[in-house]
């Protein structure tokens, strides 16, 4: 997506799009429906009620344990670039009046790679849904393990799916909706491991690239392979959103969720009630 001034050019069509444009059509191409980046604040403006998102905090020291060099002067240019604190935006927000904890990767921080802060929101997020008996809605966009942390970016996989068992064990609702690119240690970790996964269209969803495992396997991939669409016709990916319904499909979602919950309270209290 090449920006200029004020008029960006949708990398599926070449077609000049205004940003207001951009603005309406919530970075979908109007013209060949492309889903094109969108940042992380725009997104959770398009999925929550108005003025209802409130941030939470998870303040992680930098750290550089490989001492990579220039890696503190890139975090602290993408920090004023993109006015994250790193590479997630989470909090709590309302979908149609239901609270929900919602954590949304952001591909313009490293490519939305996850090292140690990333892993760290994540688990928190899951941590605070836990405590406060919310659902989780993460949106995921990754180009795998941040390399620059070494070791200590895979070892966030490990926390982060150990973070989506426990909540899940407490009954704990997990929504993900994997974006282009969903991909490396963020892909084999907690992005897929919800109960409920969507995947937004034309979404490259997998671990490693299709040219890596060509070689590894010597066999050429299926057309499409590793695409969101493809994923659905072989059920890795329980449907397929657009960017326009996908306030209205997560907020049918934790209706329902709602109710069952409602019904088995129901049922648990009459239960209790009977045996006295
Ligand atoms: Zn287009």
């Amino acid at each position: 997506m090449d920006e200029k001034k004020d008029v960006t050019v949708c990398s599926g069509c070449k077609a000049e799009l205004t940003v207001s444009e951009m603005m309406e059509y919530l970075c979908v191409c109007p013209h060949c429906g492309k889903h094109l980046k969108i940042s992380a604040r725009r997104r959770v403006k398009s999925i929550v009620d108005p003025g209802s998102f409130r941030k939470l905090k998870c303040e992680v020291p930098f750290l550089n344990p490989l001492d990579y060099p220039g890696y503190e002067e890139k975090i602290s240019s993408l920090k004023e670039k993109t006015g994250l604190e790193e590479g997630v935006l989470f909090g709590i927000g309302e979908i149609e009046g239901r609270q929900a904890v919602i954590a949304v990767m952001s591909s313009d921080f490293l490519m939305g790679s996850m090292g140690i802060a990333v892993g760290e929101m994540i688990t928190t997020a899951f941590e605070t849904a836990d405590r406060q008996g919310l659902p989780v809605i993460i949106f995921a966009a990754s180009g795998g393990a941040r390399m620059q942390e070494g070791i200590l970016s895979l070892m966030q996989m490990a926390k982060t799916s150990a973070a989506v068992k426990r909540f899940s064990e407490h009954g704990g609702l997990y929504i993900a909706c994997l974006t282009h690119p969903t991909t490396g240690g963020v892909s084999a970790s907690f992005a897929t491991l919800a109960d409920i996964t969507l995947a937004e269209p034309g979404a490259l969803i997998g671990f490693a690239g299709p040219r890596v495992i060509e070689q590894t396997i010597g066999q050429k991939l299926p057309q499409g392979f590793q695409h969101a669409e493809y994923l659905e016709e072989h059920g890795f990916v329980d449907q397929i959103v657009e960017r326009k319904d996908m306030r209205e499909v997560l907020s049918r979602i934790l209706k329902l969720h709602d109710r069952q919950k409602k019904e088995k309270k129901n049922l648990l209290d009459y239960l209790r009630i009977g045996r006295k």
